[in-house]
């Protein structure tokens, strides 16, 4: 069993988009919705920050909870929250349940979309497109059942935080160096 997560390093992201980019070109995301985004904060202290977002992949993920139809779940073997796209009735539920904004509306496929951690590349042995064009190394992909993952790793070394964690959602997204300002 995976517990797929992602590791973000703040201090490492200034916003090239260039994983933005990425992403949309490997998923088709039309122009004018993304999967991956990049919010600009300014901290208490006057520096300009960015925090790379995109969805969890929550543990306890109230998009599923909130789907009438059963599209959306969480798959109990390696803990992706994806969309089964025959099952979806474009309700919009999930996107009002989700608390990080993860969800749209993908208007050429005619059901709900979002970041799948790029379920199709990683079981081909590659990273996700966003992780693997990123220039800095802000973001480290991996398995977190396996202690021998950079992710692991760093989760374990770091002291790290994950998004509105009053939630209750616990998101499978760890942040290095994540300001207060930017967990909104
Ligand atoms: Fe669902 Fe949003 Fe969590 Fe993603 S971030 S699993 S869309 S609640
Ligand atoms: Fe489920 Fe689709 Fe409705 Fe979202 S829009 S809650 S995935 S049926
Ligand atoms: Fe986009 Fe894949 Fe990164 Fe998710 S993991 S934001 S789908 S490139
Ligand atoms: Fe930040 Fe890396 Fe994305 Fe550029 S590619 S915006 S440095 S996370």
């Amino acid at each position: 069993k995976h517990r797929w997560a992602m590791y973000i390093d703040v201090s490492k992201c200034y916003g090239c988009y260039a994983c933005v980019a990425a992403c949309a070109a490997e998923n088709n995301v039309p122009i004018g919705v993304f999967r991956t985004w990049i919010e600009r904060h300014v901290t208490k202290g006057g520096t300009v920050i960015f925090v790379p977002k995109q969805c969890n992949h929550c543990e306890n993920a109230p998009c599923v909870k909130a789907c009438p139809t059963g599209a959306t779940y969480k798959r109990t073997e390696d803990g992706l929250v994806l969309v089964n796209d025959d099952l979806c009735i474009g309700c919009g539920a999930c996107i009002q349940a989700c608390p990080y904004g993860a969800r749209f509306f993908n208007p050429v496929k005619g059901v709900v979309d979002k970041c799948t951690f790029c379920e199709h590349r990683i079981y081909q042995g590659k990273l996700p497109a966003c992780v693997e064009t990123c220039p800095t190394g802000a973001r480290v992909f991996g398995d977190l059942n396996d202690p021998e993952s950079p992710v692991s790793q760093l989760v374990k070394k770091m002291p790290t935080s994950r998004l509105k964690e009053w939630t209750g959602a616990e998101p499978m997204i760890f942040y290095r160096d994540l300001p207060s300002e930017a967990d909104l």
